[in-house]
């Protein structure tokens, strides 16, 4: 009787014990982490702004044109216009947070609220202060690719393609064995496929209308898009840029512009990995800025001089993620929070003890 007892509590054991492990198997075995820089929430959640679409010092030419592509009165349709395929689908589908006219706050928890320290808080899933300047050498700190990149079946699996050359600094590649694809690299491979040869080709050829250091979104498209068809990895992490360079330059339609082009481009990655049976239901793309921006005619400008520019948004797309569209909770969010995030959706518990790294956020993962 008392054998028969043990054995039924040891199996009672058993069971609470694989269910408690089933409730964090996610369907989640890849993901994409793509990060626009400085790009708003205000435009995010309410499209084009009619003040800066109608002022002749932000908008180079062809305003009539802009206004008739991004225009309406209705704010459902104007937003539709700037970002269709993040209305019509990723509303549909996943999870939208930052719209701060609900009280659904996403914030930049580091004190500088630019863009090294954005992504360096973004990446690393906590704040050091050290980090206060876009020109900081090498980060000295661990961070979630490289922490993944450690795990069973990632190993050389975690790519990063990058508008930045301190996106390279951020990640410090050498230190962590990373592979970090920055301005002008090209894609590496004993095997390149013709269309990672074209990509690699293509980023020569354009001219570096924002210096030396950065390159076009549409070349790190192209370079990222060419290497996961090639390559497979299970953690891409693409980070664009031209938003935050047309903003620093006022120029209001090529801002817009370049987000229309990016939507489209988010939709042709997921259009294309929805296809690969690699990917097929088991990927999650987590989409970021690194930081947000002024309001008014401070629009252009971003940091800690400047109000609200540490106002930021985030959304989610995949099979773990319930549709439930924009969030409007009350609730305060911070960037700390992503990187534990991503790694629950992989089934990783992401907390370095010597760092205060954000909790995951529960709701992303329909709890
Ligand atoms: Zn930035």
């Amino acid at each position: 009787m008392k054998l028969k007892l043990r054995s039924f509590l040891l199996l009672l054991m058993l069971l609470i014990f694989s269910a408690s492990h089933a409730q964090k198997a996610y369907k989640t075995k890849n993901v994409v982490i793509i990060l626009i820089d400085g790009y708003r929430w205000e435009e995010l959640f309410k499209g084009a702004d009619f003040n800066l679409l109608n002022n002749k010092k932000f908008n180079t030419n062809d305003s009539l044109q802009r206004i008739k592509k991004y225009w309406s009165e209705d704010l459902n349709e104007r937003r539709k216009k700037l970002m269709p395929f993040t209305w019509n689908y990723i509303a549909a589908h996943g999870q939208l947070y930052g719209n701060r006219e609900w009280g659904n706050e996403v914030s930049v928890r580091n004190p500088y609220w630019i863009s090294y320290p954005g992504r360096a808080e973004v990446l690393s899933g906590f704040v050091d202060d050290a980090i206060n300047s876009n020109s900081y050498p090498n980060n000295p700190n661990p961070n979630l690719l490289e922490f993944l990149n450690k795990k069973n079946g990632f190993k050389n699996k975690v790519a990063t393609f990058a508008c930045w050359r301190a996106t390279g600094r951020c990640l410090n590649p050498e230190k962590y064995g990373l592979m970090v694809n920055v301005p002008w690299q090209d894609i590496k491979s004993d095997h390149l496929t013709e269309t990672e040869r074209l990509a690699n080709e293509m980023q020569h050829y354009v001219p570096h209308i924002f210096g030396d250091d950065e390159r076009l979104d549409a070349n790190v498209y192209a370079l990222a898009k060419a290497y996961i068809l090639a390559h497979h990895p299970k953690v891409t992490y693409i980070d664009f840029g031209d938003t935050d360079e047309y903003a620093h330059d006022g120029k209001y339609d090529k801002y817009l512009d370049d987000i229309y082009n990016l939507d489209s481009m988010i939709a042709n990655l997921w259009e294309m990995m929805k296809k690969d049976p690699f990917y097929k239901d088991n990927t999650s793309f987590f989409i970021v800025p690194d930081h947000g921006r002024g309001i008014g005619d401070e629009w252009t400008d971003h940091g800690s001089s400047t109000p609200h520019s540490n106002e930021t948004w985030f959304m989610v797309l995949g099979p773990d993620t319930k549709p439930l569209g924009e969030m409007k909770a009350k609730e305060q969010i911070f960037q700390t929070q992503y990187a534990s995030t991503i790694a629950a959706l992989l089934g990783f518990d992401y907390k370095l003890t010597a760092y205060a790294t954000g909790e995951a956020i529960g709701t992303v993962m329909n709890k």
